[in-house]
């Protein structure tokens, strides 16, 4: 299974050339030591990106690929290095996994979401306003066409990612196909303000927010559709909202209690 890489879009686009040497210089260094070591089954970290500005939702694995950016051109290289490769060599045993946005922790606490400096993305820069390490979230833009006008995303609990994981590296041992590829999301789509709510609700903490303007490059919705990963793999995702935001404020907590 391969995780290594770079994964942050705002910085992909100021050190592009580190994020082609990572993620895909990397994965083919990775590919030449497999092959030279006759090791042909591989579980590779894609990213829902790929899909670009959505020409319909739910996103389904056939929708067009673009890449809008650095980052998301790097996992698309890879993916279509991959497919030549398995074209190539029909030995291989290869599964795609687009994540949408994974969030959560693991539920020991133990296990969690820690960046460095002042996070980007959502949930760990809600999690980081609870603790008070950080006034306020801004919440980028709030005149999209959605239901209360923030940005829809389809967040994951990275347990349920793990055991999506699982169920892959089982379904290519066990099929003929030489690559597959398949999303792993929840298929429901949550606004930033269900995010802010649900975490104030869930952990009885206030998250302060303003609204801010739209950020560069933000789609208005982004959701899967899990089809494909339910009826091959037999997977989908269990764990809800209130679960990945529980979990998060206990690995926060405890991580601080630690630190402390
Ligand atoms: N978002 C926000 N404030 C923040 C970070 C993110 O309002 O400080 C919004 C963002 O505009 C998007 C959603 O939260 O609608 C998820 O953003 P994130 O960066 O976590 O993931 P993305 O979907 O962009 O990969």
């Amino acid at each position: 299974m391969h995780f290594a890489g770079l994964k942050a879009i705002g910085e992909a686009v100021t050190i592009p050339l580190a994020y082609y040497d990572a993620n895909v210089a990397g994965t083919l260094q990775l590919i030449q030591a497999m092959n030279a070591a006759d090791v042909r089954r591989l579980v590779f970290s894609s990213s829902a990106t790929i899909y670009g500005n959505p020409d319909y939702l739910p996103l389904d694995e056939n929708h067009p690929t673009r890449a809008i950016n650095p980052y998301g051109r790097t996992k698309l290289m890879v993916e279509e290095m991959l497919a030549d490769i398995a074209a190539a060599d029909p030995t291989w045993r290869i599964a795609i996994l687009r994540y949408f946005n994974p969030v959560g922790a693991h539920e020991s606490g133990l296990i969690g979401d820690n960046p460095n400096g002042a996070p980007n993305n959502l949930m760990p820069y809600i999690s980081h306003v609870a603790a008070g390490l950080l006034p306020e979230l801004a919440v980028f833009g709030d005149d999209y066409p959605t239901p209360d006008g923030t940005g829809v995303r389809d967040y994951i609990h990275v347990v349920d990612l793990a055991s999506g994981h699982l169920a892959a590296l089982e379904a290519i041992t066990a099929g003929a196909l030489p690559i597959s590829t398949w999303n792993l999301g929840t298929g429901i789509g949550y606004s930033v303000l269900d995010m802010v709510r649900t975490f104030s609700e869930v952990n009885n903490v206030a998250v302060p927010y303003r609204i801010a303007k739209r950020r560069l490059g933000d789609v208005a919705s982004y959701y899967a559709s899990p089809d494909k990963a339910r009826d091959e793999l037999g997977w989908s995702a269990s764990r809800n909202l209130a679960d990945m935001c529980s979990s998060v404020w206990r690995f926060e907590r405890l991580m601080r209690q630690r630190n402390a």
